[in-house]
């Protein structure tokens, strides 16, 4: 079977940018406050001039209309987003949770949203950038919610319900997949031959993407490889809280501090 390989789009850095950021899977979501805390303190301390959040950053997405309530969950996480908007630029890719963050949304937060995959180019050098979903091809039952669930139609259905009819679908969703989860479901993991075929027809040397939560380089082929994001979380033991860190001098992993002890 020949891999599909998708349309990507092209950004290109502007020359000023010394620092970029990639993060992805940090699952943000009102239970789990040190994570929370850990990333307001990122967005604050970070060196980046751009920071690329790859998708997933919320644990889940039920609409824009979720900004409006100003002691949402999700309008407290978008001011910091907003303020951190003003010292470097941030750019967004849909992940499986988040993928109904929209315009309103990016217009809010002052981000530059992002089609998956895209194409940065950073000191002469091409890296294709991805959430990461669309590559595990053999979770054939996600592939095909997937297709369903970034049609318009299904988006208009969805969100015509009132944001609480929203909220409760959401959270029943998560429970069966924390459910999955418990029981020891396998996860699909990212096909290495569409990953080739990704990297080949883009031109570039190296992927880009989180949603495996599985964080490792892997050489693909020669000169080609795919490096995984780390997902977040500042509770576990040692915690779960990098950076991906592209500069001159090349990728680098950066652990962050917790930062935040819980009383
Ligand atoms: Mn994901």
């Amino acid at each position: 079977m020949t891999p599909t390989v998708p349309p990507f789009a092209e950004l290109a850095a502007p020359a000023h940018w010394r620092t970029v950021d990639f993060i992805s899977d940090l699952h943000l979501q009102a239970s789990e406050p040190a994570t929370v805390a850990a990333c307001l303190h990122y967005l604050q301390a970070t060196p980046a001039d751009a920071i690329f959040l790859l998708g997933d950053i919320f644990e889940v997405w039920v609409g824009d209309d979720a900004l409006q309530d100003p002691g949402s969950f999700e309008a407290q996480v978008c001011a910091q987003l907003q303020a951190a908007a003003q010292r470097c630029a941030l750019y967004f890719m849909h992940g499986n949770r988040d993928f109904l963050a929209g315009n309103a949304f990016l217009q809010h937060c002052g981000i530059t949203g992002l089609p998956d995959p895209t194409v940065l180019t950073f000191a002469g050098q091409r890296y294709l950038l991805s959430h990461g979903d669309l590559l595990c091809i053999d979770d054939t039952d996600y592939q095909r919610f997937r297709v369903q669930a970034r049609s318009s139609a299904w988006q208009q259905q969805f969100l015509s319900q009132p944001l609480a009819v929203r909220r409760a679908q959401a959270r029943g969703i998560r429970q069966e997949s924390e459910a999955r989860k418990q029981s020891g479901a396998i996860y699909a993991d990212v096909d290495h031959a569409s990953a080739i075929a990704w990297l080949q027809a883009a031109g570039a040397h190296t992927l880009i993407h989180g949603h495996t939560h599985r964080p490792a380089d892997h050489t693909l082929a020669p000169g080609l490889q795919r490096v995984v994001l780390s997902d977040w979380d500042a509770a576990a033991l040692p915690p779960r809280l990098e950076t991906l860190r592209l500069s001159a001098a090349g990728l680098e992993r950066v652990a962050l501090a917790p930062m935040y002890q819980p009383s």
